[in-house]
């Protein structure tokens, strides 16, 4: 029916939908700020999904809706992810101590700085790794 679509489509407009799936994507990383490596990601993440989209397409409309019902889904998944009920309400932390623990291990720790675990470096972060899987369908 509306199988010229793509070719109607200006490179411009995809690129506009690129760097909005980009932005949706930015604003619920699960640990913020992004990093530059972060936005790297993302941006690829960003124009495979939209590429995918666009093959996947009947019609522009079809396109644009696929792309929004993933943003959604984006959207949702995050808030639900950050704030499950009212189950934790600021528990009482320990104040930590950074003089005493720190010296002489530098280097030694493995320390994630995306899930705040240790054991690994954040560029093997599975939790990390997880999210951006989830974000590429
Ligand atoms: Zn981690």
């Amino acid at each position: 029916m509306d199988a010229d679509w793509r070719s109607q489509l200006q490179p411009a407009a995809r690129n506009r939908i690129v760097n909005k799936i980009m932005e949706t994507l930015t604003k619920h990383i699960p640990v913020p700020p992004p990093l530059p490596e972060d936005l790297i990601e993302l941006r690829k993440i960003a124009v495979r999904f939209e590429d995918k989209m666009y093959a996947a397409a009947s019609s522009q409309s079809d396109y644009l809706r696929k792309i929004a019902l993933k943003m959604l889904a984006v959207e949702t998944y995050t808030k639900t992810q950050h704030n499950p009920g009212n189950a934790q309400v600021s528990p009482i932390l320990k104040p930590s101590d950074p003089g005493s623990s720190s010296k002489g291990k530098k280097g030694k720790k493995l320390r994630c700085h995306f899930c705040k675990k240790g054991g690994h470096f954040k560029k093997d972060c599975p939790k990390k790794k997880k999210w951006f899987e989830e974000k590429c369908i």
